[in-house]
């Protein structure tokens, strides 16, 4: 018979790591199932600023090296494998990985969610060098620059009036002649006189070596091209929340985010508890993702006690 654990962590954002933490502090000898490729979003930045208590800022892969050793610290068994089916439909709950197979009495799901890109020439490549898909981490390192905002929904409207606090310029890249984002954000938008839009306009690759120094775009009505002269390109284009292998088996929200009870990180099965981007559309930040990965860990906790 296999061990049945207490409690099973799936994903290595500050999400996962901050559940590990609370829940090997309260003696549940966790399982933190990591992926294949520890750490989550913040292994793609550089520079992260705006984590409390690094006043002179850490670089993202440092400061997932330090959550992971403070996990491990206090007793969390660490894998660096990819989950590729579960089972919630009786309990212990069933989470196996291509050769292992595991049983427990709860489940906190902090598999995080990943970035649309638009896939052109430069995008990757340029990825921390003036490329990035958060406008609330990066957009202190574009004061008085020229930045394109990709876009035309809530976040490009949010990201491009938030970067002209930094920026001199904000140019908005939208595919067709109209917008998607609610009428109070696209006024708030339209009204900043550092945004222009430009309407009809894909962004077809991103020019530069070391560093974004412009964006080839194109107007898709007239076909002419030209070449706008920035420094920063900000993909705004929505974000896709992991959650693929739990489909049939958590209820989630139109966009595949894990739904959740109001002020919880409690899903609709009794157990299982979903923490991080992979159930928050809307503040997507690291000490946002560590609060509901802590919460997930203290509910856990909470729940097993109520069983006994
Ligand atoms: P949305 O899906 O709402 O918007 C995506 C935008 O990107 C659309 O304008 C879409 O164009 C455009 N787009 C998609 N693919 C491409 C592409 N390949 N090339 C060019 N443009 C593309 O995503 P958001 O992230 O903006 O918002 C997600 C959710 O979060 C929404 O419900 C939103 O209301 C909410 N939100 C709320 C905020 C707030 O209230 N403060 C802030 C941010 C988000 P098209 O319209 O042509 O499809």
């Amino acid at each position: 018979m296999t061990d049945v654990h207490k409690v099973l962590i799936i994903g290595s954002g500050p999400a996962g790591y901050t559940a590990a933490i609370y829940s090997a502090r309260a003696d549940l000898a966790p399982t933190l199932i990591a992926g294949r490729e520890p750490g989550g979003q913040l292994m793609l930045t550089s520079d992260v600023e705006n984590w409390p208590g690094e006043p002179d800022g850490v670089l993202g892969p440092d400061l997932m090296e330090k959550l992971k050793k403070q996990a491990l610290r206090f007793g969390t068994e660490f894998l660096q494998d990819m989950v590729t089916e579960v089972d919630f439909s009786s309990q212990p709950f069933t989470v196996k990985t291509a050769d292992k197979e595991f049983k427990s009495e709860t489940v906190i799901i902090s598999t995080g969610a990943v970035a649309i890109w638009l896939g052109i020439p430069g995008e990757e490549r340029l990825q921390g060098k003036g490329v990035s898909a958060c406008a609330t981490c990066d957009g202190f390192f574009f004061r008085d620059k020229k930045v394109v905002v990709i876009g035309g929904g809530d976040s490009a409207m949010e990201e491009a009036t938030f970067l002209t606090k930094f920026a001199s310029e904000v140019i908005i890249l939208v595919r067709r002649d109209e917008l998607r984002a609610s009428k109070i954000m696209q006024k708030r938008a339209m009204d900043n006189e550092k945004i222009t839009i430009l309407w009809n306009t894909n962004a077809l690759e991103i020019l530069g070596e070391e560093k974004v120094e412009g964006v080839r775009v194109k107007n898709n009505k007239t076909g002419e091209e030209q070449t706008l002269e920035v420094d920063g390109y900000f993909a705004a284009i929505g974000h896709k929340p992991n959650t693929e292998i739990f489909k049939g088996q958590l209820e989630l929200d139109d966009k595949g985010y894990i739904k959740h009870a109001p002020d919880s990180t409690k899903t609709n099965i009794e157990g299982v508890f979903a923490s991080g981007d992979v159930m928050d559309p809307l503040y997507r930040q690291a000490v946002t993702a560590a609060g509901t990965g802590c919460m997930a860990a203290l509910e856990a906790e909470r729940y097993l006690a109520s069983k006994e």
